[in-house]
């Protein structure tokens, strides 16, 4: 529910009806548009007589949010969220931000030299993952904690904000000592619910990854999760969905990437990498993640893909990120 304000309407009388909102067990969002102010109410809406707030002075009118997701749809709040992750990187602040690394870190050269590669290209941010989260359990599993601190090294050393995934709640406070600039949750865990909110709870940014049989309803409800904990730094992904089609990993859903720009405020990123599964795949879908209005991309760099230890076959090469940076610029500068 959203309490429309008349203009005229004084500060104290948007605290009173803050505050009656509040005597009924909600929350509340007060909201400061050019020429109005919005109450949004956060909870059971039925704890709270409608008639009786349209009569408190100040109240223009009362908007039900139609949709199950509510604060982090646009009826809700029509302005754009901008997530600011440094004094350089901010995603949906209009420049798109190329997230680029390995999928998992494996060795401090390793991630090393693809840091150094991809800063000196353009990139905002590194990403590498510490804690891998394999369909295999004889795959590659991510190098844990030591994964973290070589990641952020190399990122310190580079100018780069990191961002990794974490898969369990028990890893958390290691993101927090390590001082990960943004936590990923993904695709196997975005309705883990518990990692969810104590994820929200650390108050870091968080890149939400749709799961890759989840449709928009569900992707934008893992997403309200992390904003009903008070964490309002979240970044969505789309990383490629199941359908009948076999012949590439996934397909890189742009209608729905389209459709969140229009049905919700929050930024969103496209992952070619995942997407295609192949590293010939990745640059024109990364234009066309760009052109249909994604806040930026999110790549898998290795500078030696054919010994990867994990998705060596979706990754490029430095040379091969400098195209696509190319590409990319073209799409938007
Ligand atoms: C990844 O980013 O390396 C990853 C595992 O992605 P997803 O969760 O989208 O499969
Ligand atoms: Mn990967």
């Amino acid at each position: 529910m959203i309490i429309v304000m008349q203009n005229t309407a004084t500060h104290k009388m948007v605290e009173h009806v803050v505050r009656v909102v509040a005597e009924h067990d909600l929350k509340t969002e007060v909201m400061h548009g050019e020429q109005r102010v919005a109450i949004g109410v956060i909870g059971d809406r039925t704890k709270l007589d409608e008639g009786n707030v349209m009569r408190l002075p100040g109240v223009k009118e009362i908007l039900l949010v139609s949709k199950p997701y509510k604060q982090v749809s646009r009826e809700f709040k029509p302005e754009n969220t901008i997530v600011k992750i440094s004094e350089e990187v901010a995603f949906g602040a209009g420049k798109p931000v190329i997230i680029a690394g390995p999928c998992g870190v494996e060795s401090e050269d390793q991630i090393n030299i693809i840091a150094k590669g991809v800063k000196k290209l353009g990139a905002g941010m590194l990403r590498g993952g510490a804690f891998k989260p394999r369909t295999s359990p004889y795959s590659f599993q991510g190098m844990g904690e030591e994964g973290l601190r070589l990641l952020k090294a190399a990122g310190k050393a580079n100018g780069l904000p990191v961002v990794t995934e974490c898969v369990s709640v028990q890893d958390l406070p290691l993101f927090e000592k390590h001082k990960i600039d943004m936590i990923q949750i993904g695709a196997r865990n975005m309705q883990n619910f518990d990692l969810l909110i104590k994820a929200a709870e650390t108050g870091l940014p968080i890149l939400l990854k749709r799961g890759m049989s989840a449709t928009v309803e569900e992707f934008l409800l893992a997403a309200e999760y992390i904003f009903n904990r008070g964490n309002k730094n979240v970044v969505l992904c789309e990383r490629g969905i199941r359908t009948f089609e076999q012949s590439t990993r996934n397909i890189l859903d742009l209608n729905s990437l389209a459709l969140i720009k229009e049905i919700s405020h929050l930024p969103i990123v496209a992952d070619p990498s995942h997407s295609a599964g192949r590293y010939d795949l990745v640059t024109p879908l990364a234009r066309a993640g760009l052109a249909a209005g994604a806040d930026g991309i999110i790549v898998e760099v290795h500078h030696k893909p054919d010994e990867a230890l994990s998705d060596g076959k979706q990754s490029l090469t430095l040379e091969s990120f400098e195209t696509l940076m190319n590409d990319c610029r073209k799409c938007y500068i």
